[in-house]
């Protein structure tokens, strides 16, 4: 079956644009195009996961990986504190499944 890529993966696999801030062999990070606060980015991983309830223990790595890049980004922006927040599921308020962590700071 051939299944749509997210529009993140688009984003990873530059057939759309976007404010690239970040990027590694793991994950990458743009700028939410609908910005909540001066700075609001998006942790992505390159693996295609749909949301958190999609996880294995196999994603361990890949999700420590994305925790311990927050302050780092944080830092990188001139923050001093910030809000995180991971939206599951449409009842969640999960618009795009394909998981993503929002760091948002003022
Ligand atoms: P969620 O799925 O957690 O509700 O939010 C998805 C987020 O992705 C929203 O804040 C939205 O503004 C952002 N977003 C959706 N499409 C795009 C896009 O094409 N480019 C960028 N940079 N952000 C997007």
């Amino acid at each position: 079956m051939n299944q749509e890529k997210s529009i993140f993966s688009k984003i990873i696999d530059r057939e759309i644009p976007a404010t690239i801030e970040y990027e590694d062999e793991k994950c990458i990070v743009i700028h939410d195009i609908n910005p909540k606060a001066r700075v609001h980015l998006l942790v992505i991983p390159k693996k295609e996961i749909a949301t958190l309830f999609d996880l294995t223990p196999d994603d361990k790595d890949l999700m420590a990986h994305m925790m311990l890049l927050l302050p780092q980004l944080a830092n990188a922006q001139g923050l001093d504190g910030f809000k995180t927040q991971i939206n599951t599921g449409v009842s969640g308020g999960q618009e795009v499944f394909h998981i993503h962590i929002h760091l948002l700071g003022n």
